[in-house]
């Protein structure tokens, strides 16, 4: 059985990443599994445990760390986040295609593991654009935005080593130019 497509999408924080993601997967031809991040973060609203993240305990993140049951992680604003390793090694190997959302520094980390994936970058159209959205989410302190606004200028630089950027000027427009390099990427590697 051939090997599922990896498909990373990563960006700065703020940028819509989320939200592109939940789009993509309400389209009905959309075949892939989701891996659900690990976080400490705290819960938002409406978020639910297993669902949006498996959020767990600071002691837990060092522990699965520590067991090597992560295939990368980072530590973003004061939490751990991570990809916990076991899911996507399965997964892929059933043939299903995978689908990871996470941040610059984790995706650089995978793409050292598994430099077959599809590497995307989803970049606001310009920096004003991310804060506006960061204050509009409402989530965080005005602290909190500042450290966010200058973590992605500084991570927008590393958008070259991406293998694609799509522009997140509209969330459908976006969400159309990440269907088509997933279909590219199918084709490259003969699924379709
Ligand atoms: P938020 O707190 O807004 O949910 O996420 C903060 C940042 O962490 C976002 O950029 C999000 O994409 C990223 N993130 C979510 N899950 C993971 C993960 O598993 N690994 C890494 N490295 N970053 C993640």
């Amino acid at each position: 059985m051939k090997r599922g497509v990896l498909i990373v999408l990563s960006g700065p924080s703020g940028v819509g990443k989320g939200t592109v993601r939940k789009a993509l997967f309400e389209e009905l031809d959309i075949d892939f599994t989701y891996s659900i991040s690990m976080t400490t973060r705290r819960p938002r609203n409406g978020e639910v445990d297993g669902e949006d993240y498996f959020f767990v305990s600071h002691a837990e993140f060092e522990e699965n760390i520590a067991a090597g049951n992560m295939l990368e992680h980072a530590e973003y604003v004061g939490n751990y986040y991570g990809t916990p390793k076991s899911f996507i090694d399965k997964t892929l190997g059933q043939g299903h295609d995978v689908f990871l959302e996470i941040d610059v520094q984790g995706a650089l980390q995978v793409k050292e593991k598994m430099p077959e994936g599809a590497y995307i970058f989803l970049t606001p159209p310009d920096l004003q654009a991310l804060k506006e959205r960061l204050v509009g989410r409402g989530t965080d302190d005005p602290e909190v935005i500042d450290r966010r606004v200058a973590a992605a200028s500084s991570e927008i630089r590393m958008m070259a080593n991406y293998d694609y950027a799509v522009v997140n000027d509209e969330v459908q427009l976006a969400v159309q130019r990440i269907k088509d390099i997933v279909k590219v990427e199918r084709l490259r590697v003969n699924r379709i």
